[in-house]
């Protein structure tokens, strides 16, 4: 049988809330957390339950935090919640763009005008043009999303776009300086972009029909830098308990324990999206430097 390797928690570093569980407005064709309209799998967190969380998190010496969904901007409360999560750590909310009113991008500029730590916002896309992108997220989300960035560049907000890459090598499609321009003519004159892998989860397994059911050997992690991987510094919280990764929260053998405080304990990497983690680094963080087809254990000397 595979010895698969286990990643402890050294340290929480990153705390991931999801906040409004798999409800989402859209129904993006590879969601990895099967996320839309009407998906219940998981519910909404309260305000209390963040708060919560948030004290054991400042207590553990958590350096950041970050909102996810579904869609976080359904949620009533979430402007109340980033308040108060930038009184703990920089701050970070993971959005599909199409709920950022003019409205809401004034509040977001207020709330990080007044704020003592960071707001990231980040908003994700699939493709360098509306054909593209809307392929997969649906029609008009290009556009409404590419308006939120405008909204909050005015703003002197700087979001974060996330690409998932979801054509292949051999595919020609636009090139990423060509996206720069597409992104300026709207109105953000100096975007920011991360291009990431797609995962083999969720909705993507289906959309891509693939058959890759490789996992991570001891061997595999030799000489392996193990704190590259989420599961070793963060957690995120769910309304039905804590899971060790955003990326497996599917996954009930992923739950680690109703409370961030029960939720330390390592898990065994066994599921094939772990084997993506060890290709691809640490592709929820916000370093934007990320290079397109690189993966990490291919950059090992
Ligand atoms: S990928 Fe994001 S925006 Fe798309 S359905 Fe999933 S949660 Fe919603
Ligand atoms: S999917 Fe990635 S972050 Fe999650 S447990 Fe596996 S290796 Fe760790």
């Amino acid at each position: 049988m595979t010895q698969h390797p286990t990643i402890e928690l050294k340290h929480l570093d990153n705390l991931w809330f999801q906040v409004t569980g798999t409800l989402c407005n859209i129904a993006c064709a590879h969601c990895f957390n099967n996320s839309g309209p009407n998906v219940k799998t998981f519910g909404f967190l309260t305000i209390e339950r963040v708060r919560e969380e948030l004290e054991v998190a400042a207590r553990l010496g958590v350096k950041e935090v970050a909102f996810t969904g579904g869609e976080p901007f359904l949620h009533p409360q979430l402007l109340e919640m980033l308040e108060l999560s930038l009184t703990y750590a920089p701050t970070t909310v993971l959005t599909n763009g199409t709920l950022l009113s003019d409205r809401v991008a004034d509040r977001l500029a207020e709330i990080e005008r007044n704020a003592r730590c960071s707001l990231e916002i980040r908003i994700s896309l699939d493709g360098y043009t509306e054909e593209m992108n809307d392929a997969i997220r649906g029609p008009g989300v290009f556009r409404k999303a590419l308006a939120a960035t405008r909204r909050l560049s005015e703003r002197g907000l700087l979001p974060l776009i996330t690409i998932v890459r979801t054509w292949g090598d051999d595919e020609e499609f636009p090139t990423l300086a060509g996206f720069v321009r597409v992104l300026q003519q709207a109105g953000y004159s100096r975007p920011r972009i991360k291009v990431l892998p797609s995962l083999p989860l969720g909705r993507e397994l289906i959309r891509t029909r693939q058959q890759d059911e490789s996992t991570l050997t001891e061997e595999m992690l030799e000489g392996f830098d193990r704190d590259l991987l989420m599961c070793s510094n963060s957690r995120i919280v769910t309304d039905r308990g804590v899971w060790v990764c955003p990326l497996l929260v599917e996954m009930p053998d992923a739950r680690r324990g109703a409370t961030l405080r029960e939720a330390a304990s390592g898990y065994e990497l066994h599921h094939h999206a772990c084997t993506a983690c060890y290709h691809y680094g640490t592709i929820c963080s916000n370093v934007s430097a990320q290079i397109e087809g690189i993966g990490l254990a291919e950059r090992k000397p």
